[in-house]
């Protein structure tokens, strides 16, 4: 029997939190395959992590130590699934697709010059293709895909399989010493900076978000106060982000944070899908927006149609007199 590799991703020995998931869907489809599923472990750090992995049911375990798989690097991580692959004579390597699990098998398949799917929700094994439909524009689109070739690469959509653990089993645990020199340290995380200790951005019960209709970073300052009257925290749309005005770690969307906070107040943000479908989730959403026709305006619970440097500060005025 060939092999299925699913790569496990930790950080320091903390495990991600949605990579037991995957390697349960990892599992479905290795057995659909007909493949010995094999769980490779990063780096020493992550070593104590093999007895809670092994009962989710993977064949083997292999733990792949050099210097640098100890801090994430997606060149020097994807190279040493490369290479445990081609060890064991893999036809499949996957991850969850996390920020990280993405990078790694991108990284991984332009190596090895293969195709790579991302975020699968569905595997169908077929006897030369696996079909797939795979999550995208933040899962306001589910596409089909198809893969050949010799060496499957893939992830899962994180949460497409909640963690099922099999008991103990009889996976046997190896250690795999991968070749990787300075070419593979190209990009390595070093150190880490604690932030937004309390209420962040992710868990914020208000968020009051701003988007290019508030013109200038200075222009904040306005949505500030409000966030802060209001126990909640500022957050912006990517045209925000991209003219400098605040922090990525602001941004709202696709490809900044999904928030789900009671009430989402979106001040000169048009409601584009990608900004949408990172705060679609929130109980109550207030619009302030000059265009009435702005999808932001039309999807809203309530919505102040006019100028935000006008309603914000009335706003805040109105929230200063009733708290005398
Ligand atoms: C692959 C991809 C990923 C993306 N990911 C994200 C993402 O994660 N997050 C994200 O936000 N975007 C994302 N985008 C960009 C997205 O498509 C939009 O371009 C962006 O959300 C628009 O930002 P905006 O609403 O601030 O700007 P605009 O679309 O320009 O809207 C500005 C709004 O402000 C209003 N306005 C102007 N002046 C005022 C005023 N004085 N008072 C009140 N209202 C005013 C206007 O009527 C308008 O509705 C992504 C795009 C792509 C292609």
């Amino acid at each position: 029997m060939s092999a299925f590799v699913f790569l496990v991703e930790h950080d320091r020995g903390a495990i991600a939190e949605t990579t037991l998931g995957g390697l349960r869907a990892a599992r479905e489809v290795a057995a659909a395959a007909r493949l010995d599923l094999h769980a490779a472990i990063p780096g020493t750090s992550g070593d104590a992590l093999a007895d809670e992995v092994a009962t989710h049911g993977p064949a083997g375990i292999h733990l792949l130590h050099h210097e640098l798989l100890d801090d994430y690097g997606p060149d020097a991580w994807a190279a040493g699934a490369s290479q445990l692959a081609d060890s064991l004579g893999a036809t499949a390597v996957a991850a969850t697709g996390t920020d990280r699990g993405n990078e790694v098998l991108a990284h991984l398949a332009a190596v090895r010059d293969e195709a790579m799917v991302a975020n699968c929700l569905t595997v169908s094994v077929g006897a030369d293709a696996w079909e797939m439909t795979r999550v995208r524009w933040g899962g306001s689109l589910h596409e089909r895909s198809s893969l050949t070739g010799d060496l499957k690469l893939l992830t899962f959509a994180p949460h497409a399989r909640e963690p099922e653990p099999v008991g103990a089993g009889d996976a046997s645990t190896a250690t795999f010493t991968p070749t990787l020199d300075a070419v593979h340290a190209t990009t390595v995380v070093r150190d880490r900076t604690e932030t937004a200790a309390g209420v962040t951005l992710a868990t914020a019960p208000v968020v009051v978000s701003g988007g290019r209709g508030v013109g200038s970073a200075e222009g904040f300052a306005p949505l500030e106060a409000l966030a802060a009257r209001l126990g909640g925290v500022v957050g912006c749309s990517r045209v925000v982000t991209n003219n400098g005005w605040r922090p990525h770690s602001d941004q709202v969307g696709q490809t900044g944070t999904v928030v789900a906070p009671d009430l989402y107040i979106a001040c000169g943000i048009s409601g584009a899908v990608q900004h949408w479908v990172g705060m679609m989730n929130a109980k109550h959403v207030l619009a302030i927006n000059t265009d009435a026709q702005a999808p932001m305006v039309t999807k809203a619970d309530w919505a102040v149609v006019g100028d935000l440097e006008t309603i914000v500060p009335a706003i805040l005025a109105e929230i200063d007199r009733r708290h005398g």
